[in-house]
């Protein structure tokens, strides 16, 4: 269908990018990628006018989102139209524009087209010998320059390295290499940075990646301060366990935070301030992060030792994702297990009858200390009571 609409709007239409590498690994992907050799947006609004979808272009950047009533999404974007030929050899000019677009692409596994249009539809664009570095399980960049046109590029390469299981090419190692050591991933905004490692979090194994990245040296040109060792992998994996577990207990968990409590530990005040400042973690956040910091060997050796829940609570106080996912990293399954029931107790504890109102109204008591403490150990009590 799409291809219909190139044909009526007069466009080349591709397909590209991971739907297409996917596609050729036998992959499901439903990211659609469309570029179309013209002006994207008029595609996209005429696509979304005949197939009853909305249309949110983005005029600076030339592309547009074709969004459907069940929520699925296309991304059409215009091919790049830098490269001229002469007026009269349309098609040429059709398959430079293409192949420029393509080439501005990150790594040759992302940089192949499928024309949608009917009268070639299926035909694969494949100019940089794509298909075979896909085969051959090898990622490589398209040209010398291109971790520093787009430094994150660094981090993408170790993504798709370990969701594959593929291998960096030789050329593309050593620039990769020369350039991080250049500090340019240094020169990069830290929303990007978090974009891309948040990409690496919703990965089926996030650990592959981050092992990786420290193999290579990459870690500290993220977080400056941060001294990766074999402590510190034993830490994630175990973090790794427990995170979904906490993604079902508390809404808009933040997989980018839970790691970054790892990756912060014994950070100075000064650096978490450029830190905060860099990635945008709330204030509370790393007030979280410091409190957790000094807690966390007793409140280990009061799971250990099985006490009641009170005793933890009186340590850790009103939940918080955050300080769990911290603490998770220090402890083993069994012990685990024990801090998830703490946690379903804390979340399912309610005092109902003897509320603060009920105490002030019965005893003529005042809101104030001496009342929270009341209530705090009337919590207590029942936190031990329905253990
Ligand atoms: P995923 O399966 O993780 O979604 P993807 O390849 O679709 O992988 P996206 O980040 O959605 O990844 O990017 C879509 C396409 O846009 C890529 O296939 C790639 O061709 C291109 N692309 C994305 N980011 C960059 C970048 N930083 N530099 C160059 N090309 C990029």
């Amino acid at each position: 269908l799409i291809g219909f609409f190139g044909n009526e709007m007069n466009s080349p239409v591709y397909v590209v990018g991971g739907f297409v590498r996917d596609l050729i690994l036998n992959i499901e992907n439903y990211d659609i990628d469309i570029v179309v050799e013209g002006n994207g947006i008029e595609f996209a609004k005429y696509m979304a006018q005949q197939l009853n979808a909305i249309v949110v272009p983005y005029e600076k950047f030339f592309t547009a989102n074709v969004i459907f009533k069940d929520g699925f999404k296309i991304d059409v974007a215009t091919a790049r139209t830098e490269y001229y030929e002469s007026p009269g050899e349309l098609p040429q000019v059709d398959i430079s524009t293409i192949k420029k677009d393509l080439y501005r692409r990150d790594f040759t596994i992302n940089a192949m087209a499928i024309k949608l249009n009917p009268q070639d539809f299926g035909t694969l664009y494949d100019f940089f010998n794509c298909q075979k570095d896909l085969e051959e399980g090898v990622i490589r960049v398209l040209h010398n320059l291109s971790f520093v046109e787009d430094p994150t590029r660094m981090i993408r390469a170790v993504r798709f390295e370990q969701r594959y299981g593929f291998k960096m090419e030789n050329y593309t190692l050593d620039l990769l290499k020369k350039n991080l050591s250049e500090r340019y991933l240094e020169r990069v905004s830290g929303s990007r940075i978090r974009q891309e490692i948040e990409k690496i979090l919703e990965e089926k194994n996030p650990i592959k990646a981050i092992k990786r990245m420290a193999e290579l040296d990459m870690i500290k040109h993220i977080f400056p301060k941060t001294y990766y060792t074999a402590t510190m992998e034993e830490k994630f994996v175990r973090l790794f366990k427990f995170i979904p577990y906490l993604k079902e207990r508390f809404e808009n968990f933040n997989d980018f935070y839970a790691v970054s409590t790892i990756f912060l530990e014994y950070y100075d005040k000064s650096t978490l301030e450029e830190m905060r400042a860099k990635y945008g973690y709330p204030k509370k956040f790393i007030e979280t992060l410091k409190f957790t910091e000094n807690i966390i060997i007793p409140v280990k050796s009061l799971i250990e030792n099985r006490y009641p829940f009170s005793d933890i609570y009186k340590v850790c106080g009103k939940s918080n994702p955050y300080i769990y996912s911290h603490i998770s990293a220090y402890l083993d399954e069994d012990e685990q297990n024990y801090l998830l029931s703490y946690i379903d107790t804390v979340l399912n504890t309610r005092i109902e009858k003897v509320t603060g109102k009920y105490l002030m109204e019965r005893y003529q008591l005042k809101a104030g200390p001496i009342l929270n403490n009341i209530l705090e150990e009337l919590f207590c009590l029942k936190l031990d009571n329905s253990n």
